[in-house]
């Protein structure tokens, strides 16, 4: 029998009227369950709970939410496993991902339960005689959470987290395909004894619980991770309305991967095969351009070309697999359409970009490896966000910095080299948010700051201390005594 599970909103369970299916992308015949499709009455009723709990909790004492962020913390690690089979089912990533990612949500509470107590002002001296001034940090209000796909619960716990520990009241929406990781974080939120509306998940799809939040006069912030595209939207939307809402956007990336001839080749091509492949390639921080000098380019193609050629892809919950399948069936022809238009461009598939047959129908998908790419390609320019990656041959280390930098995106960027000199020419020069050297583009911690530039990110960064310049607001208070 399938579970049906609903909204949460001013503190009630709400049942489900109209819900969408969760499917596991592994096992095309596992049903997760059915998760509510929300309306905007729903977003409204959500709103308003948030806007009248946002007084008392804004001025809770800081231990208050630290107690309560500790405890979802606390609950998060003991249910990692359990959590993490979840996750993987719905999401398709492997259950060592899976619980990695419930472990890192459970950090991420962990770290802002301890900053609830570390949020501190400054007292600077007037320019007047006998005027003090301080200034301090306040938090914003109701603010309202867009999540995508990809990192089930790690994203929405890295919004939600700094909101809560800085006294801002929450409406989340979480993607469409992905509802039930973030739906089982609600139950621990609520268990964590956290004050009705403070807290509220509206399920449901984006052209209307998230458009609802968008035009919102009540929310008064946006923080959204997913796609380009929607991201424009959104930061349209987010201050056409009354309200001029503070944004916060992540969205895609391009990422670059160096291999310099003084590589050490077993070090950069784990660094590229982790980069570009694991996860399924689904992540906005995946290497998808490998940008080789010619000196070690052939040695390099394969070396990664063997180590592809044992990497099993499965059944997420299988525990042989090293990659899941991919995310659903429109991801997965798009990224069969971007292998054929590799091809049609002129680069050359080594390897994979075929479906793959497995016991059970999913939607497995072998690695792509391009080789002879070209930075106009569309390859090498657009976000494919599947295990594809495109190898570019250059000549030395100033072209492929140049060409590295060449796109629209600047999330993150890598190096394999064992010179200082590049590696640190590289770190000040590298266009991106987020730079690497010897490790892979993707693959970060959550005490410092995340995020990018140009087209990949909008607004102040996440995670760490750094997280309060979005979930905070300042005011200078000026003291004649
Ligand atoms: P992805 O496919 O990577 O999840 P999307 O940008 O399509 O990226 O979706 C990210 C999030 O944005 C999802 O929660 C989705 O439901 C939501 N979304 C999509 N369209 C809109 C919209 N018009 N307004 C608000 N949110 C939207």
């Amino acid at each position: 029998m399938t579970v049906s599970f609903g909204n949460y909103i001013n503190g009630e369970w709400f049942s489900v009227k109209d819900a969408s299916t969760n499917v596991s992308p592994s096992d095309l015949s596992d049903t997760i369950g059915e998760y509510a499709l929300g309306t905007a009455a729903d977003v409204d009723a959500a709103v308003a709970a948030a806007k009248a709990a946002f007084p008392k909790w804004s001025a809770s004492v800081p231990f208050e939410r630290h107690a309560i962020l500790k405890r979802i913390s606390i609950a998060l690690f003991a249910r990692a496993r359990e959590i993490g089979e979840i996750l993987s089912r719905e999401e398709g990533k492997i259950l060592a991902e899976g619980i990695g990612e419930v472990t890192r949500a459970a950090q991420v509470f962990e770290f802002f339960a301890a900053e609830t107590i570390r949020l501190a002002g400054e007292t600077i001296p007037s320019i007047r005689p006998g005027v003090g001034v301080e200034i301090t940090r306040e938090p914003l209000g109701v603010i309202g959470m867009i999540t995508p796909w990809n990192f089930p619960i790690a994203i929405p716990a890295w919004k939600i987290a700094p909101a809560l520990a800085y006294g801002n009241c929450v409406v989340i929406k979480p993607a469409e395909l992905v509802p039930a990781s973030v739906r089982i974080l609600t139950e621990i939120i609520v268990e964590s004894g956290i004050p009705s509306g403070v807290f509220n998940l509206v399920m449901g799809r984006g052209s209307v619980v998230g458009q609802r939040l968008l035009d919102h006069p009540d929310v008064v912030a946006i923080t959204f991770t997913g796609s380009v595209a929607t991201g424009r939207r959104v930061a349209a939307a987010a201050v056409a309305g009354p309200t001029m809402k503070k944004l916060q956007l992540e969205m895609g990336g391009k990422n670059p991967l160096i291999v310099l001839g003084d590589a050490d080749l077993d070090v950069a091509t784990e660094v590229a095969v982790n980069g570009a492949f694991y996860s399924t390639g689904q992540r906005c921080t995946a290497s998808s351009r490998i940008i080789v000098t010619e000196d070690i380019h052939d040695r390099f193609v394969e070396s990664v070309k063997k180590r592809l050629e044992k990497i099993v892809v499965g059944h997420a919950l299988d525990q042989s697999s090293h990659i899941g399948p991919v995310v659903d069936i429109s991801q997965f022809e798009q990224d069969l359409r971007y292998v054929e238009i590799g091809k049609a461009e002129g680069a050359r598939l080594v390897i994979g970009g075929e479906r793959l047959t497995r016991d059970k129908e999913g939607f497995y998908f072998a690695p792509a490896l391009f080789t002879e790419a070209r930075p106009e390609m569309q390859i090498a320019r657009e976000e494919i966000f599947g295990p594809v990656a495109a190898v570019i041959r250059v000549k030395d280390y100033d072209e492929a910095l140049a060409v590295a930098n060449d796109t629209p995106f600047g999330l993150s960027s890598g190096i394999c080299t064992t010179s200082l000199k590049h590696a640190t020419h590289f770190k000040r020069h590298s266009d991106a948010g987020l730079v690497q050297v010897n490790l892979p583009t993707a693959g970060v911690d959550f005490h410092v700051p995340f995020g990018g530039r140009k087209g990949s990110s909008y607004g102040p960064r996440e995670q760490g201390p750094y997280a309060r310049e979005f979930f905070t607001q300042v005011k200078t208070a000026y003291t004649l005594a």
